[in-house]
């Protein structure tokens, strides 16, 4: 298992991929990153903070129906195919091209909400994971000011396992996984 793995617009989830599978409060992830979402999840509760898993592995299929769905949503609104998609590849990643369909990505929030927001960053849960979620093996993907790089908005609710000491070395550094891996690897 690379644990390294970069998914992204260009790199795509190698077809033979099938990572093994371990269910989490109701989501799958890969078995070491769900081993490490329940350690994580369990130090919060320790200090009263409940965080609720909302999605984890997903297959491709539903990767791609959660695509379009999406785009046929903005074209009722009134937008053009093309314009379309590209508001919708700002904060989903096309079918074979998101970090979900590796098991490594987990997106949290809390234990009221359905759906992913900005909003949850302020959350006692946004925040306790911002500063802590690095001694799980687990980074902030998409951080703030990096779009630019990432090619993915600022999502505060998802989660990457990359592992420790991978993990300390991005949060204390404050670098991306594409950066981490062009000066470290
Ligand atoms: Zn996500």
């Amino acid at each position: 298992m690379d644990t390294l793995i970069l998914i992204d617009a260009v790199n795509a989830v190698p077809k033979d991929y099938l990572p093994e599978l371990v269910p989490v409060e109701g989501i799958f992830l890969e078995r070491s990153a769900a081993r490490e979402c329940l350690r994580m999840l369990a130090a919060a509760e320790t200090e009263g903070i409940t965080i609720k898993p909302m999605s984890g592995y997903r297959s491709s299929d539903y990767q791609n129906s959660l695509w379009e769905r999406d785009i046929a949503e903005h074209m009722s609104d009134g937008l053009s195919y093309d314009e379309a998609v590209r508001l919708t590849s700002r904060y989903l990643a096309k079918p074979f091209h998101s970090e979900h369909e590796t098991g490594l990505a987990v997106d949290l929030c809390t234990p009221e909400c359905d759906d992913a927001v900005l909003t949850f960053a302020g959350t006692e849960q946004g925040r306790w994971l911002s500063a802590n979620a690095h001694r799980f093996g687990f980074i902030l993907r998409y951080p703030r000011m990096k779009e630019h790089i990432t090619g993915i908005a600022y999502e505060p609710w998802h989660y990457r396992y990359v592992g420790s000491p991978h993990s300390d070395i991005m949060k204390n550094s404050g670098l991306t996984l594409e950066e981490y891996l062009y000066y470290y690897k």
